[in-house]
C-alpha cells in the first residue's frame, strides 16, 4: 500500500485517495500550471490513524520522511537548514470539498533562527518574523488546541501600546516581544516548550489535520451534506509561497464565473502584502479582483488566463486559492465552484452554448432542489418603494427573506423550533454559526466581502444574505442592531434583500413568482430525456393553470373536499350530516351538488385532454363540524336543527384516532349516496363538456382502500352511477377507476386490489404514517430527537424511507404487475417532489409522479436526472 504521493504522481481522478484538493493540485502540476511543489499524505491514512490510536504508522512516517527529502531536493530549501530553509503548509483535503471545515498550518519549519535566517537572506525581518508569529498561533490552534484569542490579545495590546496598525510595523525588538510573549502562552498551557524542529512539527500538524476530520463543525457539515463520515480527509504538504513579502506580493480567490448571477466574468477578491485566510477573514477589507486590472493590468491577463484554462480544462466553472509572490503567480488550490440556484442554471446553459458541455451534462449538474429557488419570491416592487431602507450591504445570496432578529446560532435555533421565522443578525460568521444560519431565512452580517465566510456558506445553501453591511452596528453581547436612528432588539422584524442588497425595517410583502426564460429551457431539456410524467396536485382552476405555466402532465391529486368546506356551501354539508335518514341526507346532498358539478367543469375544461385525477371524499366528516359556539348558533338558526341535536351528533362522530377512523372509503361503504352525488357531478361536468367538444381525461380515485373487497363494492357504485350519467346524456365518454395505495395492507394484497383497479396511486403521506405508526400531526413533538439520534437521517415524510415503506412500494409494484394488467401507477404524496424519493420510486417502476404546482420543475429535472443517469449505466 503506498501512502504518500508526490503532486507529480497523481491526478484529478485519484480525489479518493488525495481528496479533491490534493487530486487537483496534482492535475495543475501535471499539466504545467505554476503550483509549488508538494506531496499528499492520502486519506487511507485517516482511517490507520484512528486505528492507531490516534498515532501515525511507523511505514507513514518513513514514506512522508522520504517525501520530504525528495521535496527538499526539487525546492533546493531544507527543513532548518542554515542557509536555506524550507517552509511548507499543511493542508487538509477530503474528497468531497468542506470548505473551511478543516485545519490548516501555514509557514511550517520556521522557529526563531530559521526566522533570523529568512530576515537576513531576504533583508525583510518584519517579513520573516510575521511569517514565525502566524506560525505560532496556527500551530497552537490546530496542533496545541490554544485558541486563537489567546494570541490576538497580545497583538492588540502592543499594536494600542505603539499606536501602530499591524505586526509588520512594529520594530524587530518589539516584534521579538510579542513572539516572546506568544511563546509563553504555549508553555503556559502545555507546559511544555514549543517544537523547534521542522521534522517534529510537520508530523503533529499532519496528525492534527487528521484528528480534525471528527471535529465538531466537521462532523455537522458532513451531516447537512450528506457526506459520509468514513471517507476521511488527505493532508497535502506543500511549499510555501509569500503573499507578505511586500507590496508586489499578495493572496487571492477567485470563481472562474461569478457564482452568484453566473455571469461570465471573474469575480473575487485579494489583498496586497497578505497571506492565506486574511481574504476571507473578515479583518481587512479585500479588494474586488477587477481593480487588478488598473494597478497591474499584466497581473490581470495573467490570473485571467489561467482561470480560463482551468476553466477548460475542468469544463465547469473553477473556484481558484491563488497567490502573488513578488509579481509571479502560483495557483495553490481549484475545484469546482459552488454556486446559486441562479447561478448554476445560467452557468450549465452558457456551457453548452459554449460547446463545452452537453445538454445532458448540463441537466446532471443543476441540483433538481434548487431550480425552486429560482421561483421563490421576491419583495414585491411596491413594498420596497413604500418600505423603510435601513441599510445597504453587499449582495451576497440572492433572494428575498424577511423575519425576527437574532444574533446567535443558538437563539435562532431555538427560534425556528419555535416556528418563528428569523433573521441571523451578526458582524461575520464563522464555521460555528453554522447551525444557526441552516435554520435563518436568511442572514444580515456588517463586515467580510462576498467570499466571507456568512457569503460563500448562504450560497452554498440558497439562503438570502446581505454581507459586509458596514451601514449597521452590530451589538452581538448587547442584542442590538444600530442602523442609522433606528435600533431593533431581538424580536423585531426586518427584511433583506440579497440580490441588491438592501435591508428594510419591518415585514416587505413578497411578490407573485413568475417563471423565467431560462426555466422554460430547462422545462424543454427534462422534457427531452425523461420518460416520466409529472402531475400536479392541485384542487382549483387556479392550480391547474399554475400547473399547465409548469408544463404538468395532467392532475394526479384533486381532493374534492376543499369544495366542501367553502362558506356557501358548508351549510348544506352540515345538514348533510346531521340527516337523521336518507331521505334528509339526500335533500341536502342535492344542495351540495350544483356546487361539486360546477367546481368539476371548470377544473376539468382547464385541463382539457390532460388527465386528471380526482379523489372522492376523504377526510373524516366530523372535520366539516362547526367548531365555535358561535358557528353553532348560526347553524341552529340555518338548519333548524336544536343545539342539543348538533351537540349529540357531534359527540357521536368523536373519534380517538381519526387518522384511523371513519373515513375515506368506510365513509362510503356507510353513505354510498355521498360518493354517488359526486360521481354524478364529476360525470355530468365531463358530459357536458363533450357536448362542447372538449375532451377530457377523468380518473375517479378512491380513497384508503386496503381490502380488495371495499374496492369491489365502490368500484361497482361509482361504476354504474357513471355509466347512467353518461346514458342519459348521450355522449359517449371513457372514464378510468382507480385507487390511492395507503395503506400497508393494499400493498400487502396488491395484486387483488389491482384486479379493480385501471390505476394506482401512491399515497405515501399516509402510508409513512401508517406502516411508522407515527401520527403526521403529532410527530414533529419528537421527531428532532429521532434525527439527533439517529434513528433516521431525514424526515420520512420529507424523503421516502427506502428501507421500510419503500419495500411495501416495490412489492405493491411488482404484485400489481403480476397480474399482468397493464396498470398505470403513480405517486401523488410529497414525495412527489423531491428528488431523493423520485429517484428511488422511479426505480421502482412507476410511470408518473405528481406533486404541488411549485414543484413541477423539480419533479422534472429530478426525473430527467433520473433517466440520464439510468442511460449511462
Ligand atoms: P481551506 O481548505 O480552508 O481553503 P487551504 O489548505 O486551502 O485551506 O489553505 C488556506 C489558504 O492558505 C490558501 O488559500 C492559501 O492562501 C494559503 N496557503 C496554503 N498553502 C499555501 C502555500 N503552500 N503557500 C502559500 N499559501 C498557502
Ligand atoms: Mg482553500
Ligand atoms: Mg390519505
Amino acid at each position: 500500500m503506498q501512502w504518500v504521493y508526490d503532486f507529480e504522481a497523481g491526478s484529478k481522478e485519484m480525489k479518493d485517495i488525495l481528496g479533491g484538493k490534493g487530486a487537483n493540485l496534482a492535475e495543475m502540476s501535471s499539466i504545467g500550471l505554476p503550483v509549488p511543489q508538494g506531496f499528499t499524505v492520502s486519506t487511507k491514512v485517516n482511517f490507520e490513524y484512528f486505528e492507531n490510536n490516534n498515532k501515525l504508522p511507523e511505514a507513514v512516517i518513513k514514506e512522508i520522511d522520504e517525501a520530504v527529502k525528495r521535496l527538499e531536493e526539487k525546492a533546493g530549501q531544507k527543513f532548518n537548514d542554515a542557509k536555506n530553509p524550507l517552509l511548507v503548509s499543511v493542508r487538509s483535503g477530503a474528497a468531497i470539498s468542506m470548505p473551511g471545515m478543516m485545519d490548516t498550518v501555514l509557514n511550517l519549519g520556521i522557529n526563531e533562527e530559521v526566522a533570523e535566517t529568512i530576515g537576513k537572506n531576504t533583508d525583510n525581518y518584519p517579513f520573516a518574523y510575521d511569517n514565525y508569529r502566524r506560525f505560532i498561533q496556527m500551530y497552537s490552534d490546530v496542533v496545541l488546541e490554544i485558541p486563537k484569542s489567546k494570541f490576538d490579545k497580545v497583538l492588540e495590546r502592543h499594536q494600542l501600546e505603539t499606536g501602530v496598525k499591524t505586526f509588520k510595523e512594529f520594530d524587530k525588538e518589539r516584534m521579538l516581544k510579542v513572539i516572546k510573549e506568544y511563546l509563553e502562552i504555549v508553555k503556559m498551557n502545555t507546559g511544555e516548550d514549543f517544537p523547534i524542529e521542522a521534522r517534529d512539527q510537520l508530523l503533529k500538524a499532519i496528525e492534527a489535520v487528521f484528528r480534525s476530520w471528527k471535529n465538531e463543525r466537521a462532523i455537522l457539515y458532513r451531516k447537512i451534506n450528506g457526506i459520509s463520515d468514513s471517507l476521511g480527509t488527505a493532508v497535502n504538504v506543500q511549499r510555501m509561497v509569500f503573499g507578505n513579502y511586500d507590496g508586489t506580493s499578495g493572496t487571492g480567490v477567485l470563481f472562474s464565473r461569478n457564482p452568484s448571477s453566473g455571469k461570465d466574468e471573474l469575480f473575487g477578491e485579494f489583498l496586497f502584502n497578505a497571506q492565506g485566510e486574511d481574504v476571507v477573514a473578515g479583518i481587512r477589507t479585500p479588494e474586488p479582483i477587477a481593480n487588478l486590472k488598473d494597478h497591474h493590468p499584466e497581473l490581470h491577463k495573467e490570473i485571467f488566463d489561467l482561470a480560463k484554462k482551468l476553466e477548460n480544462h475542468y469544463k465547469d466553472v473553477q473556484d481558484i486559492e491563488f497567490t502573488i509572490e513578488r509579481g509571479k503567480v502560483y495557483l495553490l488550490q481549484t475545484r469546482n465552484g459552488k454556486r446559486t440556484a441562479k447561478a448554476a442554471i445560467k452557468i450549465a446553459m452558457d456551457l453548452v452554448k459554449e460547446g463545452l458541455i452537453d445538454e445532458k451534462t448540463a441537466l446532471l449538474r443543476i441540483p433538481a432542489d434548487s431550480v425552486s429557488t429560482l421561483l421563490h419570491p421576491d419583495f414585491s416592487e411596491k413594498s420596497k418603494a413604500e418600505g423603510t431602507m435601513l441599510a445597504k450591504g453587499l449582495a451576497a445570496s440572492p433572494g428575498a427573506a424577511k423575519g425576527k432578529v437574532y444574533f446567535s446560532a443558538e437563539d435562532i435555533v431555538k427560534a425556528s423550533q419555535r416556528g418563528e421565522d428569523c433573521i441571523l443578525v451578526r458582524k461575520e460568521t464563522s464555521p460555528e454559526d453554522l447551525a444557526g444560519m441552516l435554520n435563518a431565512k436568511g442572514i444580515l452580517t456588517s463586515r467580510g466581502g462576498m467570499t466571507s465566510h456568512a457569503a460563500v456558506v448562504a450560497r452554498s445553501m440558497g439562503k438570502t444574505c446581505v454581507a459586509g453591511c458596514s451601514d449597521v452596528q452590530v451589538d452581538e453581547d448587547a442584542k442590538l442592531v444600530k442602523a442609522g436612528e433606528h435600533t431593533l432588539k431581538e424580536g423585531d422584524y426586518i427584511s433583506i434583500d440579497g440580490s441588491d442588497g438592501s435591508v428594510f425595517l419591518g415585514e416587505l410583502n413578497f411578490e407573485e413568482s413568475k417563471t423565467s426564460d431560462e426555466l422554460e429551457v430547462l422545462l424543454d431539456w427534462s422534457d427531452k430525456y425523461s420518460k416520466t410524467l409529472v402531475r400536479a396536485n392541485g384542487d382549483t382552476p387556479t392550480d391547474a393553470k399554475v400547473a399547465i405555466g409548469f408544463r404538468a402532465d395532467g392532475i394526479g391529486l384533486c381532493r374534492t373536499e376543499h369544495m366542501f368546506f367553502d362558506k356557501d356551501r358548508i351549510t348544506s354539508v352540515r345538514e348533510m350530516i346531521l340527516a337523521e335518514n336518507l331521505e334528509e341526507r339526500k335533500v341536502a346532498l342535492e344542495k351540495i351538488r350544483p356546487f361539486q358539478e360546477d367546481d368539476f367543469y371548470n377544473i376539468l375544461k382547464t385541463m382539457g385532454q390532460r388527465p386528471i385525477t380526482v379523489r372522492l371524499l376523504d377526510p373524516p366528516l366530523h372535520e366539516f363540524l362547526p367548531k365555535t359556539e358561535q358557528d353553532v348558533m348560526d347553524l341552529v338558526e340555518q338548519t333548524g336543527k336544536t343545539k342539543e341535536k348538533i351537540e349529540a351528533v357531534s359527540d357521536s362522530l368523536h373519534e380517538f384516532n381519526p387518522m384511523l377512523g371513519h373515513r375515506g372509503c368506510r365513509l362510503a361503504l356507510t353513505y354510498p349516496e355521498i360518493y354517488e352525488m359526486q360521481t354524478e357531478a364529476l360525470i355530468t361536468a365531463a358530459c357536458k363538456l363533450k357536448k362542447e367538444n372538449i375532451e377530457t381525461a377523468v380518473e375517479i380515485m378512491i380513497p384508503l382502500v386496503g381490502f380488495n373487497e371495499e374496492l369491489v363494492i365502490l368500484r361497482k357504485l361509482v361504476q354504474e352511477t357513471a355509466d347512467r350519467i353518461i346514458k342519459d346524456m348521450g355522449v359517449e365518454l371513457s372514464y378510468k377507476i382507480g385507487t390511492m395505495i395507503e395503506i400497508p395492507r393494499a400493498c400487502l394484497t396488491a395484486d387483488k386490489v389491482a384486479m379493480n383497479a385501471d390505476f394506482f396511486s401512491f399515497g405515501t403521506n399516509d402510508l409513512t404514517q401508517m406502516t411508522m405508526g407515527f401520527s403526521r400531526d403529532d410527530v414533529n413533538v419528537f421527531m428532532g430527537e429521532y434525527i439527533d439520534k439517529k434513528v433516521f437521517d431525514v424526515n420520512p415524510f420529507v424523503t421516502i424511507d427506502r428501507e421500510g415503506v419503500g419495500q411495501l412500494v416495490k412489492m405493491a409494484v411488482e404484485k400489481a404487475k403480476s397480474t399482468g394488467k397493464d396498470i398505470k401507477i403513480g405517486v401523488c404524496g410529497e414525495h412527489g417532489g423531491d428528488p431523493s424519493s423520485i429517484e428511488f420510486l422511479l426505480s421502482c417502476g412507476l410511470q408518473y409522479v405528481s406533486c404541488s404546482p411549485f414543484r413541477i420543475p423539480v419533479a422534472k429535472i429530478a426525473s430527467a436526472q433520473y433517466h440520464i443517469r439510468q442511460e449511462m449505466k
